[in-house]
């Protein structure tokens, strides 16, 4: 694969519109990408099943309306399927995929599986990673489709996060593609970014967690590791991560002047454009609270 040079990006899932929360995150992507002279790019994540193509274009131009614009036209993570087929056959014939049976009730319920004795909290328990052909069969033949999931060595990684210094989390055999066939949030979205050329990963903080299973995905496939910021998320008035309910959220209802100045207001900056927040924009100054949002 040829890689593209270097680029930041933002990549909403178009389940719901954006509100100012994602708005603000989306700014601190295009700030981070642009102050460090990468290229900015928006990526639709629209693979799962509830989401929508109404919503992906209203994403899409709210981002615009607001300055967010990605540099090449916004790709779609369902027009590039064969992408991931390609990576989940790769792993494959490298012996580090395994059919997994398990519903979520059963991964709960299980007990630790021999490989796994010591498997953290939340880990994946091994269930199906050692399955007999004659198992494997008989798990066949009670109708679940299986999901894939990856024959990990290790329980924990390490990233690097400008924000967070050096994070250490759990990885264990995650889902590469679901019993449904889709291909998972976390084999996409390595996928992706190195064949996009992405090299650095803004996001919110929910997202940290996730970053050493991505980090050592990509690091057994061979792709370089992006430097990460993963930003504070924004609260409402009870402490609780802002949602559509929370009232007025999104562009539509904020209007994109107000948005913009509260979000400069809550990032420190005097300036109202995206050109005047970069002039500012130092990541060293960067609020490390989440915001809260107050609407009105
Ligand atoms: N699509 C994911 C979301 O909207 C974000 C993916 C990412 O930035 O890695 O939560």
């Amino acid at each position: 694969m040829t890689r593209p040079s270097s680029a930041g990006r933002f990549a909403p899932s178009p389940s719901a519109d954006l509100h100012i929360g994602n708005l603000r995150t989306a700014i601190l992507a295009w700030l981070f990408a642009r102050s460090t002279r990468r290229r900015f790019l928006v990526r639709v994540e629209d693979l799962d099943d509830r989401t929508f193509p109404d919503i992906a274009a209203r994403q899409v131009a709210d981002l615009a309306a607001i300055g967010v614009t990605s540099d090449e036209p916004p790709e779609y993570q369902t027009a590039h399927t064969a992408r991931y087929d390609a990576v989940i056959d790769e792993l494959t014939a490298r012996g580090l995929v395994y059919e997994c049976y398990c519903s979520r009730k059963d991964i709960l319920q299980a007990p630790r599986a021999p490989h796994a004795p010591h498997a953290p909290e939340g880990a994946y328990p091994g269930t199906c990673r050692d399955l007999t052909d004659t198992q494997r069969a008989e798990r066949r033949a009670g109708g679940r489709p299986p999901a894939l999931r990856l024959r990990s060595d290790t329980f924990r990684y390490t990233v690097t996060d400008i924000l967070h210094g050096d994070y250490t989390g759990l990885v264990d055999d995650l889902v590469l593609r679901r019993g449904d066939g889709i291909p998972a949030y976390n084999l996409a979205v390595v996928v992706d970014d190195a064949a996009q050329g992405v090299d650095q990963v803004v996001r919110g903080d929910d997202l940290l967690p996730s970053s050493p299973r991505q980090a050592y995905l990509g690091a057994l496939l061979g792709y370089p590791t992006p430097m990460y910021a993963h930003v504070p998320l924004v609260l409402n008035a009870d402490g609780k991560r802002l949602a559509k309910r929370d009232g007025a959220v999104t562009l539509a209802e904020i209007g994109v002047e107000n948005a913009l100045a509260q979000i400069a207001d809550s990032l420190g900056f005097t300036a109202r454009t995206l050109p005047g927040m970069l002039d500012d924009f130092d990541p060293a100054r960067l609020p490390r609270d989440p915001w809260v949002y107050r609407p009105g």
